[in-house]
């Protein structure tokens, strides 16, 4: 027999009515929810040990799309609702699209994320000996913290294109029986000098110089035997001669795989989880998405953490030519698709660390476990180089999530003054269409072990879902 409940006072009406609660997601849950939570990032672990590049995402986007029905996008034909299509931009970016019930006049629905992550990048005459040992030149790409990337095990990531334009693929460093490559870093012993360096100068980015090779090729003609050997192993794993390094984008990449965090396994530490950890819930969402009402698309972009540039970054024209080419084919004005459509911009949220809590707005900041995270604006100083979404869209959004379950939290990336950053939204916004800043909080952002919340990325997926159905 249940005890009668006691009644509530009046303040503690009114309080509920009234005020808003924050609680652990984890709280707000059932076990069945947490193990589905579970699962689904078990599939995002192993998508994150087989893309850490964006080449690499696209490639395994695209094979889990042609699995799911997905067909390359046919610029001439008219599609019937229910279609599902994706087009490959240059082999780094990807759009997918299932045609909606609607008219195209009603716009689509869009789910932004970006496949590239901050990472080192070989020069163009990377190779290089000194001191009997063979090492690669680096040139950091996005905003990396230099002093984390030295005395790791690394991979190496690209693609090489030869003189005669034949493409090689490079993966080194993933295999259990692959050599790894480092960075190396001085013995506290002998650190004194370098340790009254700043910390952002603790390493600089000449120093990111990565260990190829020890062993010399035994010729006493040759001047440069280290270098000549690892040479030699390129070419006879590759083809490839020391001005192909010129035409190939090689990416230096952690080596580790995606591992849970914690006793109770409840967070994923991995590499290049921003914004992996938004991509591949958005791929799924699209993926499994059947017959939506409005067009469900899902553009899984590159060149996000330098500005979206080039033809395969957001704010280049690659979107409103796919949505140019949909429009002329079902003879509606591309226009009016455009205006119409609706985009959740995918993009991970710095979490409330707990070591540096100074760097919050505790009443404004996301925690881990909380949830989805909408970021209602983003920019630096007075909100300068944002998005700042329409409080009519945030609203709409806002019902949608709690309307199908979803865990959701606001986030605002740190203190005021403090720093910023901004994501794909403003050159989405930019092309006049609704668009807000959702995603997963992440800690350790732009590390090479960036931790998430296995339920937040859950909730990821749900919330996307929700938005394109
Ligand atoms: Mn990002
Ligand atoms: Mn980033």
């Amino acid at each position: 027999m249940a005890n009668e409940e006691k009644e509530k006072s009046v303040g503690k009406q009114l309080e509920e009515k009234l005020l808003s609660s924050r609680k652990n997601g984890l709280l707000k849950v059932d076990a069945d929810e947490i193990e589905i939570a579970d699962a689904f990032c078990e599939g995002y672990m192993k998508f994150l040990d087989d893309a850490k590049t964006e080449r690499e995402a696209v490639t395994a986007a695209i094979a889990l799309a042609e699995a799911n029905g997905f067909m390359p996008y046919d610029p001439s034909r008219r599609y019937a609702p229910g279609e599902k299509v994706y087009s490959n931009v240059r082999g780094k970016s990807l759009i997918l699209c299932v045609f909606g019930r609607n008219s195209l006049d009603c716009g689509t629905k869009i789910l932004a994320a970006h496949i590239d992550s901050p990472r080192l990048d070989l020069k163009q005459h990377p190779i290089y000996e000194s001191s009997d040992f063979a090492l690669l030149k680096t040139h950091y790409y996005g905003g990396v913290r230099k002093y984390q990337w030295v005395t790791i095990p690394l991979a190496l990531h690209g693609v090489i294109f030869k003189a005669d334009g034949s493409r090689v693929t490079v993966n080194i460093g993933e295999d259990e029986n692959d050599p790894v490559f480092t960075i190396t870093d001085l013995l506290p012993h002998l650190a004194q000098e370098q340790s009254k360096r700043t910390l952002s100068d603790g390493i600089k980015g000449e120093e990111l110089n990565v260990m190829i090779g020890s062993r010399p090729f035994k010729d006493d003609d040759v001047s440069e035997k280290i270098k000549l050997n690892v040479m030699k192993i390129l070419n006879e794993k590759y083809g490839i001669i020391e001005d192909d390094f010129i035409s190939a984008e090689l990416e230096i990449v952690p080596a580790f795989k995606a591992k849970n965090v914690g006793l109770d396994c409840g967070l994923i530490g991995a590499y290049g989880q921003d914004d992996r950890v938004c991509a591949y819930p958005a791929l799924k969402a699209v993926l499994e998405c059947d017959n939506p009402a409005d067009t469900a698309i899902a553009v899984l972009t590159d060149k996000e953490e330098i500005g979206s540039v080039g033809p395969t970054g957001l704010n280049s024209d690659y979107l409103r030519h796919f949505l140019e080419s949909i429009a002329d084919n079902a003879d509606v004005p591309a226009y009016t698709v455009i205006r119409n459509s609706k985009c959740l911009s995918a993009d991970v949220t710095a979490a409330f660390d707990p070591t540096f809590p100074e760097v919050h707005d505790p009443r404004n900041a996301s925690y881990c476990n909380y949830g989805l995270a909408m970021c209602k604006f983003t920019g630096s100083r007075g909100k300068s180089g944002c998005n700042d979404a329409s409080a009519e869209f945030v609203s709409g959004v806002r019902k949608i999530f709690d309307d199908n379950g979803v865990i959701w939290q606001t986030t605002e990336l740190g203190r005021v003054d403090l720093g910023g950053g901004g994501t794909v939204a403003a050159y989405i916004g930019n092309m006049d269409m609704e668009v807000v800043d959702v995603g997963v909080p992440v800690l350790c952002m732009h590390s090479p072990f960036e931790i998430t919340s296995k339920l937040d990325v859950y909730m990821a997926y749900k919330g996307f879902s929700a938005f394109i159905r």
